[in-house]
């Protein structure tokens, strides 16, 4: 990209409302332009991997192929050692078909009934990946990882997934008693998409545009 040339597009591989909302927010002024997969008319393709990377580029992937442009993912999911790090990357589908937040809320909090606190420790992991094209073969791979442990209740509106039951330790509240910017601060995904937009940056760099 030229200096003065139009921001670049990027499709962004989610359709996840949460997501979108936090990548938009956290990648600004960068000569880049993210734009929705939905907004292409291209849907979700199946999360066949078997881990967070696996799974960030097959959907990096799909979305390039069908768009013809450079593409970026999230794969992320919520790790509960009292589970054996489960739900992982099955967080989004942990209720089982037709899952929501609600419920797959109401099935941890089951699951971890009885567990005492010591033992609710979790993280949230974040892979983003960029492919430059659909056949790029070493697509810039960024990870954050957010500890804390699991509520034995909701606690606040904000944020999306599992936000009400993460307990974020250093702030003496839950992610969903967070702010936005604050979020963005200290999650996994803003770590992770901090890194990205920085890698992203000292390529344009080397490339000279
Ligand atoms: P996927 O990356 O679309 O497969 O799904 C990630 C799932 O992990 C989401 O649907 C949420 O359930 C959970 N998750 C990921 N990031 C967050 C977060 O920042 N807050 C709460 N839940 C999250």
């Amino acid at each position: 990209m030229h200096q003065h040339a139009k921001p670049e597009i990027i499709v962004l591989a989610s359709n996840n409302a949460g997501k979108l909302r936090e990548i938009n927010q956290l990648i600004t002024n960068i000569g880049i332009r993210v734009q929705p997969q939905q907004e292409l008319g291209i849907g979700e393709c199946a999360e066949t991997g078997l881990s967070f990377v696996e799974n960030a580029i097959l959907k990096a992937r799909h979305a390039a192929t069908i768009s013809g442009l450079p593409a970026i993912a999230d794969d992320s999911g919520l790790e509960v050692d009292a589970l054996g790090g489960a739900p992982g990357i099955y967080s989004a589908r942990y209720a089982g078909p037709g899952a929501n937040d609600k419920t797959n809320c109401d099935k941890l909090l089951k699951q971890l009934e009885g567990v005492p606190e010591a033992k609710r420790s979790a993280r949230f992991q974040c892979i983003i990946v960029y492919l430059r094209h659909a056949a790029d073969s070493t697509p810039l791979i960024c990870q954050g990882t957010w500890h804390g442990r699991i509520l034995a209740e909701r606690r606040g509106d904000n944020g999306f997934g599992y936000d009400p039951l993460f307990y974020v330790p250093d702030q003496g509240c839950s992610a969903a008693e967070l702010d936005a910017t604050t979020k963005n601060t200290l999650s996994h995904r803003g770590q992770a998409l901090t890194q990205l937009v920085h890698r992203f940056a000292d390529e344009q760099r080397v490339k000279g545009v």
